[in-house]
């Protein structure tokens, strides 16, 4: 389904060091996957789906990049939070 192939970095310029990133700038359509899943509660302990929403920093992702739904993204905050506490995720990474 992706036509669009993905720029590689180009070194035109001669070994320039300084790349600027590529915008990304996906047109695919974000669907919130909780809802597509149909899970019910967001389960704290699942660390492997929460990573998904964090940076490797340990920030959350904002639901503009997710494509979360509202409902979806408090549960994940909350869940994320527990977590947190619980010390399966950290509060920041470094
Ligand atoms: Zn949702």
């Amino acid at each position: 389904m992706d036509k669009e192939k993905k720029q590689s970095y180009q070194d035109k310029d001669g070994g320039e060091e300084k790349f600027r990133k590529p915008a990304k700038r996906a047109p695919k359509r974000k669907v919130c996957i909780f809802c597509v899943e149909k899970t019910g509660a967001i389960d704290y302990k699942d660390i492997s789906k929460l990573k998904r929403f964090v940076t490797e920093k340990g920030k959350m992702i904002p639901r503009r990049t997710t494509g979360n739904c509202a409902k979806h993204q408090r549960e994940l905050a909350v869940a994320i939070k527990n977590a947190r506490i619980m010390a399966l995720l950290p509060f920041k990474a470094e």
